[in-house]
């Protein structure tokens, strides 16, 4: 492949997983390939400390180190190729989301022993609901494993997408050697996986050689069963997310990674363009343009600079050129755009689509934001998700009501919670998707607002945001449901539920009523 155009070199991508399927090590392996990282074992010793609740409030308070693993750029072959990390915790947060708002394709990660577990799943729904191409990675061939058909089949049946294999395994467990490509009759053997081999088919005696004798039958049924009974790769189905193609390795022993990042390369979209609200954008135009996906506190407490994570969408973005923050309609100037390595950030002089920039500011950029060289765009599909779970934020000292509504709201802004603000001038609620997050709120609210708070079960277990054909339907329903309605952050109109069976009931007697449990910001 040959691709010197900037925009269509570049892959941006993520990896979703359930934890333990080996994103950290499949990540670390894939920066290896791009010399981005000197030694395998940076990323692991972070996932390390990551491992429990206080150690990962201690590195969230490390502001540095979380900063710098967000996003990773590493060069390959003829591509450039940013790796967008989704957080490493096993609660589940909105950022997982929003990171997915800013990828071309995901690579799904699934544990050959344990097939589609839950995690993976939900991410999965994320990816399919903007259609994003995925590719399929089954780790750790070097174990027992499921059967592959077994596997195969349960992506098919519980995700409904369509798999078509790439490459089919020799063996598995203690006496996995290697894979074979279904369609280029190419057999890549394990501990030699950059040598690959042209063999005449299934029943070339290389293949023989690596196999014991009850595998070599078993493999060879297998093979003549899969590409019989299976689809071949078809790129339009893949891009249009009905398909992934299947690559079968092991992380650990750095196997299979070379033909994920040549598919990668070879498959996967480079920048697509973009519905603004009032049209689409393409990635080649040549004008600027891009949206803040992330926000994220910087180091230092006492002054409120943030870092926020913006992918460029369309033109170039050059160090030191001037931006229109369309929500605002003010210009700020890009002075120090910075670009993220494994290890390390350094200033962007220069920025294309599919790439992520971190803007520092001190609280001007919000999620969803989007940045122009000065026309009116505002893109959608940064979505904010109904929270799971509603509290009201409780305060010990009532004199500082007034400073945690302001924390609360920059809180929100940052994307740490969710705020709501009851219509009947009760106390302030937040919203989080994953219990974390409410850990998370009340350390930084401490630590850097020295507020301490507590959290309270009200009535009101759910929300929705809603919205209606016209104006006075919306106000009367708002009038009428006087005590259960909130406003978010955007002064959107909420209407708050005491439980699934209550917001069913509303819900049928207010036809003209939409609820949504997931917002766009606008
Ligand atoms: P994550 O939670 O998805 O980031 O998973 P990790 O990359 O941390 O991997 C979880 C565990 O599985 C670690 O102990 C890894 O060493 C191990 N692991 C990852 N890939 C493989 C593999 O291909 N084979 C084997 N045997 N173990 C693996």
């Amino acid at each position: 492949m040959k691709a010197q155009d900037p925009v269509d070199r570049r892959r941006t991508f993520a990896i979703i997983s359930h934890p333990d399927a080996g994103k950290t090590t499949l990540t670390e392996k894939l920066l290896l390939f791009g010399g981005a990282i000197q030694l395998a074992g940076e990323v692991r010793a972070k996932a390390n400390r990551r491992q429990t609740r206080s150690d990962w409030m201690g590195i969230e308070r490390e502001r540095g180190i979380s900063v710098v693993t967000s996003v990773m750029t590493f060069e390959y072959g003829d591509c450039v190729y940013n790796l967008l990390d989704t957080p490493g915790h096993e609660d589940f947060s909105e950022d997982t989301y929003r990171t997915l708002t800013a990828v071309d394709s995901a690579i799904m990660v699934i544990d050959a022993a344990k097939g589609i577990e839950a995690r993976t799943r939900k991410l999965f729904e994320v990816c399919r609901l903007r259609d994003i191409p995925i590719l399929t990675f089954i780790n750790k061939l070097d174990r027992e494993i499921r059967d592959p058909f077994d596997l195969l089949d349960e992506i098919e049946k519980t995700l409904a997408l369509d798999v078509a294999p790439i490459t089919w395994p020799l063996g598995h467990g203690r006496g996995f050697a290697g894979t074979f490509d279904l369609q280029r009759n190419i057999v890549r053997r394990l501990d030699r996986d950059s040598e690959p081999l042209h063999v005449e088919g299934p029943d070339d005696p290389l293949i023989a050689g690596l196999l014991s004798p009850a595998d070599l039958a078993e493999t060879r049924d297998q093979i003549a069963l899969a590409r019989e009974a299976l689809k071949p790769f078809d790129r339009k189905s893949f891009l249009e997310g009905h398909l992934t193609p299947v690559f079968f390795g092991s992380a650990l022993r750095n196997f299979g990674v070379r033909d994920l990042i040549d598919a990668l390369a070879d498959f996967a979209p480079p920048p697509h363009g973009l519905e603004a609200q009032s049209r689409h954008v393409d990635a080649h135009e040549a004008k600027m343009s891009g949206f803040v996906f992330k926000i994220q506190a910087n180091m230092d407490p006492n002054h409120r600079d943030r870092i926020a994570f913006m992918r460029v969408c369309s033109g170039k973005l050059k160090r030191g050129m001037k931006a229109k923050l369309v929500r605002t309609g003010k210009m700020i100037a890009l002075n120090a755009p910075q670009f993220f390595f494994a290890q390390d950030r350094q200033l962007a002089e220069e920025a294309y689509p599919g790439d992520v920039v971190g803007i520092p500011n001190h609280g001007t950029l919000r999620i969803g934001d989007t940045l122009t060289e000065g026309e009116d765009l505002v893109f959608r599909g940064v979505p904010s998700f109904a929270p799971e779970i509603l509290r009201r934020v409780k305060i010990g000292d009532a004199m500082k009501a007034k400073k945690l509504r302001e924390a609360l709201g920059q809180m929100a802004e940052e994307g740490v919670v969710q705020l709501f603000l009851p219509n009947d001038g009760s106390g302030a609620m937040v919203g989080v998707v994953g219990a974390l997050q409410l850990d998370v709120l009340a350390e930084r609210l401490e630590a850097e607002y020295g507020l301490s708070v507590s959290f309270e079960t009200s009535r009101f277990e759910l929300c929705r945001w809603i919205t209606a054909a016209t104006a006075s339907d919306l106000d009367q329903f708002i009038r009428a449901h006087a005590s259960s309605m909130a406003v978010d952050l955007d002064n959107a109109p909420v209407f708050m539920a005491t439980s699934a069976w209550d917001l069913r009931y509303e819900q049928d007697r207010a036809p003209g009523i939409v609820f949504s449990d997931i917002k766009d910001y606008q």
